[in-house]
């Protein structure tokens, strides 16, 4: 089962956590907002770490078949 990592943009307010704790899957818009990395290959316990630090949980981790 693979992982897919979802952003909510519209309640990202720009912290930057997400880009710093798992900089491969993660970066700042010019929007300021987080955008997901194309290529970063399988969520690793980085990504889950962000998930966990989000001040406003904007994060998720989709388990798809
Ligand atoms: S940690 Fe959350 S609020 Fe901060 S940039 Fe990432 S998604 Fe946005």
């Amino acid at each position: 089962m693979s992982r897919r990592i979802e952003i909510d943009r519209d309640i990202c307010i720009g912290s930057g956590l997400c880009a710093a704790t798992a900089p491969r899957h993660f970066a700042l818009g010019e929007d300021r907002r987080s955008r997901i990395l194309p290529d970063a290959g399988e969520p690793d316990e980085e990504v889950a770490d962000a998930v966990d630090f989000c001040p406003v949980e904007a994060i998720s981790l989709l388990s798809e078949p």
